[in-house]
């Protein structure tokens, strides 16, 4: 992770909003190794949530409070650094953005993926075109307001290294559709700083799964049987040099034989991410539990 000492001077990826859609891009594009910031504050709509009963692995559902604190844990965990503050201004700063927060520091980010479901305006230097915010009418009034359509349905814009996450038609309206719809993003983001990185159409994208290594068979045990498979899936009509080639070659083969754990593993892992839970759970709550179950 990241933190302030070790700050990039350009982070790969910032991530406006920590709500839902933006702590989960954050967690895909940082478990990709992207150095990814996230910032935080201001009109959350999830916030204004009573308690969150639909959101998929709470059966009893999860208060918003501890909700937010588990989202900003898991990004930290994977290397995003969040920080509590207002973005006010995003511009562009060459092939790159320059984010002007409300702390007064500017910080530069090589893209940027916007994960506000209200109060978009901080994207209007980017808005050369005219074409990202819609008037409606309303009581006697017209209204701005970011069209939601801006984006493509991969989260891709017109401007270049600039994502949205959030608000987006459709995605925006529940928490789990738009954790969802971050998770694509921040994938696409993994896949567009890959295809900068040289990598060919067809494994610019990847997974990110871990399997177990009992599954792996003698045949993908090799490194090479996965030098083979990158080399089938490069074009023929790649502008890359052998020794970049070659390096990239290397690099997906350990990669792909990283995303292997062995069972020791898999049960350790267990444990840790129960205590990880734990943590989060009112104290209270826990001994109320044990008394009642007697353990
Ligand atoms: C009253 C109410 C009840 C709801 N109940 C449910 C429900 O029960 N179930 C459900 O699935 N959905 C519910 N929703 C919808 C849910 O809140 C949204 O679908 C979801 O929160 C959208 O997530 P998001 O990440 O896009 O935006 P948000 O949740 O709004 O998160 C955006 C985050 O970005 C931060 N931010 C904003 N502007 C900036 C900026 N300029 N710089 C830095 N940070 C910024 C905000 O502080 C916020 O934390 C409810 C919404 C409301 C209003």
């Amino acid at each position: 992770m990241s933190t302030a000492d070790s700050e990039p001077a350009e982070w790969d990826v910032a991530v406006v909003g920590g709500g839902p859609a933006g702590c989960s891009a954050g967690v895909f594009t940082a478990r990709e190794g992207l150095d990814t910031v996230i910032f935080d504050r201001g009109r959350s709509s999830l916030r204004r949530c009573a308690h969150l009963e639909n959101y998929l692995g709470f059966p009893g559902g999860i208060d918003v409070e501890t909700f937010y604190a588990l989202a900003h844990d898991h990004a930290e965990e994977a290397g995003c650094d969040v920080v509590e503050d207002l973005v006010e201004s995003v511009e562009r700063a060459g092939d790159g953005f320059v984010l002007e927060r409300q702390s007064g520091e500017r910080v530069r980010a090589t893209r940027v993926v916007a994960a506000t479901r209200y109060d978009a305006d901080y994207l209007r230097p980017l808005d050369d075109a005219g074409e990202m915010y819609e008037t409606h009418e309303h009581g006697g009034e017209e209204h701005e307001h970011f069209d939601r359509t801006y984006a493509d349905g991969d989260g891709r814009t017109p401007v270049d290294g600039l994502y949205v996450a959030s608000p987006v038609e459709e995605w925006s309206t529940q928490a789990l559709a738009v954790a969802g719809f971050g998770a694509l993003v921040g994938g696409h983001v993994v896949g567009d700083a890959r295809r900068d990185r040289g990598y060919p159409e067809g494994l610019a994208e990847r997974v990110d799964w871990l399997r177990r290594e009992a599954a792996l068979d003698e045949e993908w045990a090799d490194p090479d049987r996965w030098r083979e498979y990158f080399d089938e899936h490069v074009p023929e009509d790649h502008d890359l040099s052998d020794e970049q080639l070659a390096a990239l070659r290397d690099a997906e083969a350990s990669d792909r034989l990283d995303r292997y754990v062995d069972e020791e593993t898999v049960e350790r892992r267990r444990r840790e991410a129960h205590d990880r839970i734990l943590e989060h759970l009112d104290d209270e709550r826990i001994r109320a539990y044990l008394d009642r179950t007697g353990d």
